[in-house]
């Protein structure tokens, strides 16, 4: 199969192209035929001047090998000798073909200035588009406007009837020629429209299947014709349904949270961005039991069969915890991803611990991560936290309290402080848990869950302390002025003992 992602550079690559480009290369790959080689082509559509933003197409191209969307045919790549994959670099092919469609009488000069073409459209019923003036000039008319050198332009000649083609997603489409423009094809200025260029282009690189959004099926009817009038073979067509917001509208590029490049400086991971789109209006039966694919799953498991009709509704939640998951998956695999995240996250940390006072540093903590050369004990606190880490950066603040000692001063402590029960004695409790803390031994390997049935068995025995779970609030507070965090039996498994301790008795001073 031979696919083809072909954008305009009109801004930024949005979540829809991102996801046409993706299933567009899943396609490509999802069949092998030895004859003809699977291929995913890019092009870059950029005939409409005025819509053309400089640099939009460098950007797109570099957002896709973020994406890690490698074409095999486009800018760089050429390897059947197709290119330039540039529109506006390839001019004369679309003016070759412009004279040859005129030639077979499936296309007419329209000599219409800018003024007539207002009249015209004013003059016909409502969005009827041009009024075909130019179809009717007999020979000797045109023969003189040539001659003079009046400017035309090209349009297609739309007969009569009504054209039809087969969607691989919506079945067939029949359209009444009525509701078709005679559509420029090739303009006064030397350049072709979209409807010619996007067609020569798709018929000369051997394009199989034509996969692009849904705003796109009123113009297919058009290329068909172009198609027949050139007497090539329609490639097989797929419309993907539209990108809406929750609320059912139009999901738009003016809506910065659409743009790719955004969403990643946002610090929303590649295949966690790539993920979400690729659920967009996608659901194969395996999607119910496997929660994070990767462009490999994508590839392996494609099918025209899965993309769904109605439109598909984008939740940023939805791309959140993906992002949560694809973070997680991170972490747990040696890579140099992951020791990008923990190089980020010790950094961060050893630059806090040199902007608070002195007093606030864990400081056998902080010696033990610039000690730590594999990372392997930061890694061991990032997993702890990971699940309320939407963002790497999150970790920024979550790993703090493994190297800080909490401040009672800060805002979330009072408020935390303010929120336990006025029963709970935390001087009591500190000492009850220090205590504890100071009979067990570390290096017997059972020592958390020690840990945790003799507090238990306290909370018990001794109704002051607000029973375990009074206990475990009093020693979170005095730990981490922190109301939220993860297993606190694990975060003092990661501070390690003698830390609990120094803070319980710099606690209770
Ligand atoms: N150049 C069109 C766009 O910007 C592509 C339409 C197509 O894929 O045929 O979306």
């Amino acid at each position: 199969m031979i696919t083809r992602f072909a954008p305009s550079p009109t801004g930024l690559l949005h979540l829809g192209g991102l996801r046409t480009a993706l299933f567009n290369y899943a396609l490509s790959r999802s069949s092998g035929d030895s004859q003809q080689p699977n291929r995913f082509l890019l092009r870059i559509e950029d005939t409409d001047s005025k819509r053309r933003v400089p640099g939009a197409a460098e950007a797109m191209q570099a957002t896709l090998k973020t994406m890690g969307l490698k074409w095999d045919e486009g800018p760089g790549a050429d390897p059947r000798g197709l290119g330039p994959f540039v529109q506006s670099q390839r001019s004369e092919l679309y003016k070759e073909h412009a004279d040859s469609i005129l030639e077979k009488g499936a296309a007419y000069r329209c000599f219409c200035t800018q003024e007539q073409l207002l009249q015209s459209r004013s003059s016909t019923a409502k969005n009827a588009g041009y009024d075909r003036r130019c179809r009717h000039l007999s020979q000797s008319q045109i023969s003189s406007n040539l001659a003079r050198n009046v400017p035309y332009s090209i349009r297609l000649k739309v007969a009569e009837g009504t054209t039809e083609f087969t969607d691989l997603i919506h079945g067939k489409l029949e359209f009444n020629n009525r509701t078709l423009d005679d559509s420029i094809l090739f303009k006064s200025d030397g350049l072709p429209t979209y409807h010619l260029a996007n067609v020569v282009d798709d018929a000369k690189m051997g394009v199989t299947h034509v996969m692009r959004g849904e705003e796109w099926i009123p113009s297919t009817p058009k290329h068909v014709l172009i198609y027949k009038a050139f007497g090539w073979d329609l490639p097989q067509f797929i419309h993907l349904p539209l990108l809406v917001n929750s609320d059912g509208a139009k999901l738009s590029k003016r809506h910065h949270d659409v743009n790719v490049d955004s969403l990643v400086q946002k610090g929303y991971l590649p295949e966690a961005i790539l993920n979400f789109v690729g659920m967009l209006g996608f659901s194969p039966p395996s999607a119910a039991s496997k929660d994070i694919w990767f462009l490999s799953d994508f590839v392996k498991e494609f099918s025209i069969d899965a993309l769904s009709k109605s439109s598909a509704i984008v939740s940023y939640d939805h791309l959140d915890r993906l992002n949560k998951l694809h973070i997680s998956h991170r972490l747990s695999h040696n890579s140099p991803e992951r020791a990008e995240i923990l190089k980020q996250t010790r950094h961060h940390v050893l630059e806090y611990a040199s902007s608070v006072a002195p007093s606030m540093v864990s400081q056998t903590a902080i010696e033990e991560l610039q000690n730590d050369a594999d990372s392997s004990h930061l890694l061991q606190i990032l997993q702890s936290v990971q699940g309320r880490a939407t963002f790497v950066k999150d970790f920024y603040y979550l790993s703090r309290p493994f190297f800080f000692l909490a401040d009672y001063s800060s805002e979330a402590a009072i408020q935390f402080k303010a929120s336990l029960p006025p029963t709970l004695d935390l001087n009591y409790n500190s000492q009850q848990i220090l205590a504890i803390l100071s009979q067990i031994n570390p290096n017997n390997e059972k020592w958390v869950p020690e840990l945790k049935s003799s507090l238990k068995h306290l909370a018990k025995r001794d109704q002051r302390v607000g029973g375990y779970a009074g206990l475990m609030k009093s020693l979170r507070y005095v730990l981490t002025g922190e109301k939220v965090g993860d297993d606190l039996l694990e975060f003092v498994a990661l501070i390690r003992i003698p830390e609990a301790v120094r803070r319980l008795e710099a606690y209770l001073g």
